[in-house]
């Protein structure tokens, strides 16, 4: 049986397009864009096409996009790179407590260094309130980074209203679009952000590869020093066939972004139907409407998340759980912590994330093998005693 692949949210394969796109920047078009020469130009006018492309996905000008090795430099770019502008003695910033460890990590870090760093709560369905925000801001903060959508629950954050609320206090804003772009609209004027991350590899494109947008106007520091590249906000060598490949991610992402959203979100809808009929006691988390089409984060009372997901693999599909088993006792996510859920609930979590190549056929094999594990997990454990702190099963 052909394996099926349901963790996209992890990473995606690379499109044929954009492979194709890529291969002769390794060995025929091999020049460095900083070059005078001719093979320096070409690779110049490749990355300067690219650029064009990531920049028309989000609604940005070419000259905004700052090419990076991925979403977690983008994002630490983003927090980082504000942090270290000279701004009058402001040091507060404002996020989330589901951001994705980018964030959380570069925050924690500038904490460390005297950055003085709120963690917003979230509601049991992974939204900030926008009133939090407001009330958290003081005449300290300069920077307010909230992520456009989960990678673990799929909820889609209220940006506008935030962005809003940063605009009117003269605040920056930042958001981690990772998941969100290629997936949904995202157009950086309407979401009044000032500095939005992206990813290659979650969009069809190479891993390795990524872009930080910065509106025209904002102030960053680099966090490498060298040669000036990229405005000198992200110093060396560019990678070309990365740069190359993440542009026709982008442009296929724009060209298919409609037929795309219709093609995930009725694989999304199939398999929560199917799931909600035919397994009893589960729980879907995230927001009921403003989420992304892509994913699909569910609980199964009674059963270790991660053992499903390896007993999962040894049947050919690729899923991910929501918690992980150290040392004999479970940690559940960050994440599903922050929703406030019971950990024995928690426990069972598994993210199903689909991609272009999903079909229907796909999703109902899948569930017919997740429905029989799922039955024999809880007659094991109905047979072994309880889940959760002391088994993963
Ligand atoms: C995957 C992901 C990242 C990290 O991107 P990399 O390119 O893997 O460094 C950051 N934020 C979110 C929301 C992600 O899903």
């Amino acid at each position: 049986m052909k394996p099926i692949y349901l963790d996209h949210s992890a990473t995606t394969p690379v499109h044929p397009e954009v492979l194709t796109a890529m291969i002769s920047f390794f060995a025929n078009h091999f020049g460095n864009p900083s070059s005078i020469h001719r093979e320096g130009r070409l690779a110049r006018e490749a990355v300067e096409g690219a650029r064009a492309r990531v920049a028309a996905l989000i609604g940005a000008a070419p000259a905004e996009i700052v090419f990076t090795s991925g979403g977690t430099e983008a994002d630490n770019l983003a927090l980082l790179g504000t942090a270290f502008v000279e701004k009058q003695g402001r040091n507060q910033i404002i996020t989330s407590t589901i951001e994705h460890h980018a964030v959380e990590n570069a925050c924690r870090h500038l904490a460390e260094c005297g950055f003085e760093v709120t963690f917003l709560p979230v509601d049991g369905e992974g939204r900030v309130n926008p009133d939090d925000v407001r009330k958290a801001v003081t005449e300290k903060t300069f920077l307010i980074s909230i992520m456009h959508a989960n990678n673990e629950i799929g909820t889609i954050q209220p940006l506008r209203e935030i962005g809003a609320i940063a605009r009117e206090r003269g605040v920056l804003f930042h958001t981690d679009a990772v998941q969100s772009v290629g997936k949904i609209p995202v157009a950086v004027a309407d979401l009044g952000v000032d500095l939005l991350s992206i990813a290659g590899h979650k969009i069809s494109g190479p891993k390795g590869t990524g872009a930080l947008y910065v509106r025209r106007g904002t102030e960053l520091a680099p966090i490498t020093f060298g040669g000036h590249q990229e405005g000198n906000l992200r110093n060396g060598t560019e990678n070309v066939p990365g740069i190359v490949g993440l542009g026709k991610a982008c442009e296929i992402a724009r060209r298919d972004l409609a037929s795309q959203m219709t093609h995930l979100r009725t694989l999304r809808e199939l398999l929560e139907e199917r799931i909600r009929a035919e397994i009893p006691d589960i729980r879907v988390h995230g927001h009921p409407l403003e989420r992304l089409p892509q994913l699909l984060s569910v609980s199964f009372a009674g059963v270790s998340g991660e053992a499903l997901v390896r007993e999962l693999d040894l049947r050919g599909i690729a899923v991910s759980a929501g918690s992980a088993c150290t040392a004999g006792s479970t940690k559940i996510s960050h994440v599903l912590a922050a929703l406030g859920m019971p950990e024995a609930l928690a426990v069972g979590t598994v993210r199903f994330s689909l991609g272009r190549d999903n079909t229907e056929e796909e999703i109902g094999r899948a569930v017919s093998i997740l429905k029989a594990l799922v039955e024999k997990r809880r007659i094991l454990v109905e047979l072994e005693g309880s889940v959760g702190g002391r088994g993963c099963r």
